[in-house]
């Protein structure tokens, strides 16, 4: 008999989950439930997002620090250079740096008005290399900082988009998170031409469990992130059940989580949209379990 696909996976990859700030109560009540689901699972952090242009400053803020205060996951900050100079990015780094948070996802960032061009502040940074550059001088974070497998829209080629990475990464970020992708051969294409590239910092594949196909269609334009026609198919006439489009879902990211893992990846990052069902049911499949059963078990 043949075995399940995902037989015998000992659970040691590591993970960590991504959330953005919420607008509402009733948004920061699904959140926290989401982070209190999430947390037995023992992630290596959890990251919170930093709205277009700075715009979610506060509640960026408000969320990190009190994960920090909170939880025992360590919190992480996403920090952009958007409309903001130099001192503001200091006056907010150095505010969580007093809430207790050590870890800074830095990024340039997109300008508020969906597909206009990046305009560096006068006085601000003009790029992730330059603000990890600022961020070091400021206080001994840990630093993480995006990749991009299928090349940023912006990059004049495949090739100085990794040079850029470099330099992120010489700068003193200790690990690059990617962009979401849809096709395995693509993260390990983009690792392979990392690799090369003499890149050693890890390199965490992002993981965009997909429930609502719609939207993720209208990102992957904006991200540049193909949609294999494969995908489209399997989630043709599931509008209207939502809960069979959940296990196509599960199902799609599982696999290819389970794929990155036979290809040596031991790290995933996963973009929850702030829902942990099925990020928590890929974690699962991945053999992660909660810190107490795995102690029970074990006992
Ligand atoms: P950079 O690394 O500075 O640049 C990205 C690429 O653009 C470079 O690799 C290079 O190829 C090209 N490029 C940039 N400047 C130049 C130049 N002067 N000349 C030639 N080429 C250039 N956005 C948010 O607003 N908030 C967030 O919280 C957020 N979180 C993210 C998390 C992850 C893991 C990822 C992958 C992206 C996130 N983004 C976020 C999106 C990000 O801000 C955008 O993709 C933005 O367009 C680029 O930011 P960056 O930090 O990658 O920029």
């Amino acid at each position: 008999l043949a075995s399940s696909l995902f037989a015998g996976l000992p659970g040691d990859a590591e993970i960590s989950f991504e959330f953005f700030p919420p607008k509402t109560e009733k948004m920061e009540e699904q959140l926290w439930d989401s982070i209190v689901t999430l947390a037995p699972l023992s992630p290596r952090f959890v990251s919170v997002t930093y709205g277009a242009g700075g715009s979610t400053r506060e509640r960026t803020h408000n969320t990190v620090a009190r994960i920090a205060k909170e939880t025992s996951i360590p919190a992480a900050a996403h920090l952009t250079c958007v409309d903001a100079t130099r001192d503001e990015i200091a006056e907010v780094a150095n505010a969580y740096w007093n809430a207790g948070v050590r870890h800074i996802v830095a990024l340039r960032g997109d300008p508020p008005n969906a597909g206009g061009k990046f305009e560096p502040h006068p006085q601000g940074y003009a790029s992730a290399a330059e603000l990890v550059e600022g961020l070091r001088k400021l206080h001994p974070f840990e630093i993480s900082v995006s990749a991009y497998p299928e090349t940023h829209p912006e990059a004049a080629s495949a090739q100085s988009d990794i040079d850029f990475l470099k330099r992120k990464l010489d700068a003193g970020a200790s690990r690059a998170i990617t962009q979401f992708f849809f096709e395995p051969e693509t993260f390990f294409r983009f690792r392979d031409a990392v690799a090369a590239a003499g890149i050693e910092p890890e390199i965490v594949p992002g993981i965009m469990p997909v429930s609502n196909f719609a939207a993720i269609q209208r990102m992957s334009k904006m991200t540049g992130t193909a949609i294999p026609d494969w995908m489209a198919h399997l989630f043709e006439g599931l509008d209207d059940h939502p809960s069979a489009r959940q296990l196509v879902a599960a199902t799609i990211s599982a696999e290819m989580c389970r794929r990155l893992y036979a290809g040596g990846v031991r790290q995933f990052h996963f973009y929850t949209l702030n829902r942990a069902e099925l990020s928590y049911a890929i974690c699962h499949l991945l053999g992660k379990r909660p810190v107490e059963t795995a102690r029970e078990a074990a006992a």
